[in-house]
């Protein structure tokens, strides 16, 4: 059996993310570590030459402690494989290097995170000739439609970055299987606590660590979970030759992060559901996009694919963008900040920020308006958050 597979499987995903890569090391001269060591050799030793006698050779090619948070990411997304990298866009990078080549073709959703649809158009579609249609994904038709024989993967973020808008994972699995094409799924939004998309049917689940995972804003990290031996050792060996690696010491602050995911995320949704309630009855607030809420385009489909709503909320406030603006600026405890999926509450303008990448034009075609504004709810008190919220909407 390969070392990397997810062999915890048993385990409740409580326990796995607590558990899962932690080795207390009980052979002789071990410490009986309560938690994995960072391991910041670049190089390991060997007493002959044939084998390395630990199993690893170079830190590029497998690392004791990437090597815990690997099985560890495995577990929790129920994978047999798991890889770390060096950031979300990382990842990305390297699956796509190890998968396409030039004349491939991706159908994307239309409402990917901006650095995605960057990454895709910038550098794999302009220097490398990958051929991309972005698409409405909900629209099962126009999946189908799109499908040409050089198409190889459909890629999908969902809920979608930032209007949360939810596709069928398993309808698009099934299209996929049919046309043997690779459906990836950027699991970012929701962590691996309320959607495993692997057992939906996807073939490959990227994640941005940098969010939820970790869960502290305090690194940057990626991880890519497959079933497949052959996937799996095509993007390790692309990882190796790439280098796109995350380091021992963020390995070991993702392990410690991943630990308290469960309990965090149970407080994420319950502060994002209680905060698009109260954004919903607000005379300043013209649209509240949650998941959790019933008026929500696709509530039915979020109720049947995933176990929770999460914590992004996305809303539009009755005003314009310097409008939008001036709210966020006076906010106390929501950080004006990019990235999300932080303990503390982070707060946003896609157009103006995460999203300022795309054309204006191409925001208006999938409704991203200056006047929508992101919300990452943390877990402080909902009351502190609500006060302010509420002192920032008075002086408007
Ligand atoms: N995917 C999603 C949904 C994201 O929100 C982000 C970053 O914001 C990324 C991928 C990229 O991840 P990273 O910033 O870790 O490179």
């Amino acid at each position: 059996m390969d070392e990397r597979k997810g062999i915890f499987l048993t385990m409740k995903f409580e326990t796995s993310a607590i558990h899962v890569g932690e080795d207390p090391n009980f052979k002789e001269g071990g410490a009986g570590d309560a938690v994995i060591p960072i391991h910041l050799s670049s190089t390991f030793g060997r007493k002959n030459v044939d084998v390395p006698t630990g199993g690893y050779e170079y830190s590029r090619t497998k690392n004791p402690t990437r090597f815990a948070l690997e099985k560890k990411l495995a577990s929790l997304e129920n994978a047999q494989y798991a890889l770390a990298f060096a950031s979300g866009m990382a990842a990305e990078s390297t699956l796509l290097i190890s998968l396409l080549k030039s004349g491939d073709h991706i159908i994307a959703f239309d409402d990917l995170y901006g650095g995605t649809k960057r990454l895709f158009n910038r550098v794999f579609h302009e220097r490398m000739n990958i051929l991309l249609s972005y698409i409405d994904v909900r629209n099962l038709k126009e999946i189908e439609n799109s499908i040409t024989k050089e198409t190889k993967m459909i890629w999908l973020e969902t809920p979608s970055n930032p209007l949360l808008k939810i596709c069928d994972i398993a309808a698009i699995a099934e299209i996929g299987r049919k046309h043997n094409i690779l459906v990836v799924v950027d699991n970012t939004f929701m962590s691996p606590y309320f959607q495993n998309p692997l057992n939906l049917g996807a073939d490959i689940v990227v994640h941005s660590t940098t969010k939820y995972l970790n869960g502290h804003s305090d690194c940057v990290g990626g991880g890519i979970m497959v079933n497949d031996k052959e996937l799996f050792n095509k993007i390790r060996f692309a990882q190796n030759a790439v280098g796109a690696i995350l380091s021992p010491f963020d390995s070991y602050l993702v392990l410690r992060g991943i630990k308290t995911l469960a309990v965090r995320m149970k407080r994420h949704e319950e502060n994002a559901l209680k905060i698009s309630e109260y954004l919903l009855k607000h005379k300043n607030v013209s649209k509240v996009i949650y998941p959790g809420l019933k008026s929500h385009p696709e509530y039915k489909l979020a109720e049947k694919q995933m176990s929770g709503f999460g914590g992004m909320i996305s809303f539009e406030i009755n005003s314009d963008l310097n409008g939008a603006k001036q709210f966020v600026e006076r906010l106390k405890y929501f950080l004006i900040a990019e990235s999300l999926g932080g303990v503390e509450s982070l707060i946003e303008i896609p157009a103006m920020m995460t999203h300022a990448s795309i054309l204006k034009k191409d925001r208006e075609l999938i409704g991203l308006k200056d006047n929508l504004i992101r919300v990452s709810v943390g877990i402080e008190h909902i009351d502190d958050l609500l006060e302010d919220l509420e002192q920032a909407f008075s002086t408007f």
